[in-house]
């Protein structure tokens, strides 16, 4: 079996390695960096930055842990992204000795279906070259998505992709989207100091998140002064003498030295052959699939953002075994109930499932379970007590439904929600497996009693 993946990502990278795993003469073309968004302009950059805010934000609170610390502590940005550069750096020569140790060529350069069984390649060398195959995995990922009012400069007026890579600390900036990439940033540049407003046309920041999740999002925003503005349209935003200025469809106007626009992904769709192979798309450009990740022609399937579904690199990373599987012949399909995600926030954020209001416009019969970190000792032990775990099960069989949680570690935690879902699995069978003392992981196990009325670290309703 010959397969030419389109796209190195998180969703090409994987479907790459397994199909040379499982035997298939692998090509992978990549126009830009191995490792596609998620390695060089999203995940990994984004949370290594994270990691530096995150201890300047610990190294800043010393005192309460009894250490004295003489002198000043200061973020050297241009230090912060050289770390950064380097962390990215190692997992692209990590996946690079992973394609060389299992066979798979890596062809540089920018490629386009001729045919469903040819691609044609602009090689980054000079020239073109052509290869025949017999499937194609599309895995062309996507861009920060343009909106008329707010036209990116790359420098005044820009997208996470230059946001990543300021040397300088803005002294203030204006952040247009609340959404998870918005708010991981405006966590980011407060804590380096810089002054931020968020302007977002949706009623509250993470707004696919369960409303108790941005409540709580919101309040620690206020303590951080993070300026919020909801249900708010920009008009546009135009580059003066003495900064951006961003003009809201109210009347109200906010000046800033950047505005980073974050609104939402574009799909790597155009320019890639689609029209010349008969490749079907969406609406909104995305390219159409089943749950077995095959596009409208056989034999050329579709992975990751570009087919427009949850935007997330272990989505695009599942698709592309899930392709794989068919591929090579073992009819397997996309299982979307239960995909966890995660934002990297401070607090930290997670979720699996069914957000509260989502079960109840489903009329479901729910119950939910909350426990504060507060009441658990390890977060007094690591100072960090703000946040809540709440769970939600189904009232007649109690069958874990969704988790929500923010606080310390959510992203890591949210996994055991994750499992008992995947293997649906009820509250009880929660509640009645020891945790150890002491952790955060009690937390779960006393969200998942108090949904029985049963919590032990609970003030008596
Ligand atoms: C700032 C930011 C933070 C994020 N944080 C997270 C996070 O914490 N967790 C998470 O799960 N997700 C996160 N994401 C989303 C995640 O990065 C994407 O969902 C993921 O990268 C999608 O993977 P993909 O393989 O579909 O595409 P991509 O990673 O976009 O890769 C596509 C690749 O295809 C290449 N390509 C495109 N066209 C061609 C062509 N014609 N020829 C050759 N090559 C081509 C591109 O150069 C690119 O390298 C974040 C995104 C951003 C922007």
């Amino acid at each position: 079996m010959r397969l030419a993946v389109i796209g190195s990502g998180p969703g090409g990278y994987v479907a790459a390695l397994k199909a040379a795993q499982m035997g298939a003469q692998v090509t992978v073309i990549e126009d830009s960096e191995v490792g596609g968004t998620c390695l060089n302009w999203g995940c990994i950059p984004t949370k290594t930055l994270i990691a530096s805010t995150e201890l300047l934000s610990r190294v800043r609170d010393l005192d309460k842990f009894g250490i004295d610390l003489s002198g000043s502590v200061l973020p050297n940005m241009a230090k912060i992204i050289e770390r950064k550069n380097r962390v990215v750096d190692i997992q692209v020569k990590g996946i690079r000795a992973l394609f060389k140790s299992w066979g798979i060529a890596l062809k540089e350069g920018r490629a386009s279906l001729s045919s469903p069984r040819e691609v044609e390649v602009q090689l980054k060398s000079g020239g073109t070259e052509t290869i025949q195959t017999d499937s194609v995995i599309l895995a062309t990922g996507s861009r920060p998505a343009i909106i008329p009012t707010c036209r990116f400069d790359g420098k005044n007026i820009i997208s996470s992709n230059e946001a990543i890579n300021l040397t300088e600390i803005p002294r203030s900036l204006v952040i247009v989207g609340a959404g998870v990439i918005g708010c991981e940033f405006a966590c980011i540049f407060r804590e380096l100091g810089t002054e931020v407003t968020m302007v977002e046309m949706a009623d509250r920041a993470v707004s696919t998140e369960d409303h108790e999740v941005s409540e709580l999002l919101e309040h620690e925003f206020k303590k951080k002064k993070i300026r919020l503005l909801t249900g708010a349209g920009v008009d546009r935003v135009e580059v003066m003498d003495d900064g951006v200025h961003t003009f809201l469809s109210d009347g109200k106007e906010f000046v800033a030295e950047k505005v980073l626009v974050s609104v939402g992904r574009a799909f790597n769709s155009e320019g890639i052959g689609l029209e010349s192979a008969g490749v079907k798309k969406g609406s909104r450009g995305e390219i159409t699939v089943n749950t077995k990740m095959e596009t409208s022609v056989p034999g050329i399937y579709a992975i990751g953002d570009v087919t427009g579904g949850m935007l997330l690199a272990h989505v695009a990373s599942s698709q592309g075994l899930v392709a794989v599987q068919n591929i090579m012949g073992a009819g397997e399909v996309m299982d979307y109930s239960v995909v966890p995600s995660a934002i990297f926030t401070s607090p930290e954020i997670a979720s699996v499932g069914l957000r509260e209001r989502q079960a109840e416009e489903k009329g479901l019969k729910i119950k939910t379970g909350h426990f504060q970190f507060r009441g658990l000792g390890k977060a007094h032990v690591m100072g960090e007590i703000t946040g809540f775990i709440k769970i939600i099960a189904e009232e007649a069989t109690d069958r874990v439904l969704g988790g929500h949680i923010v606080g310390p570690h959510a992203s890591d935690l949210i996994h055991e929600i994750v499992v008992a879902m995947k293997n649906g699995l009820a509250v009880r069978d929660i509640a009645g497996a020891i945790h150890a003392h002491p952790t955060l992981s009690e937390g779960i196990r006393e969200a998942a009693e108090d949904l029985h009325g049963q919590a032990i670290h609970t003030l008596r309703k």
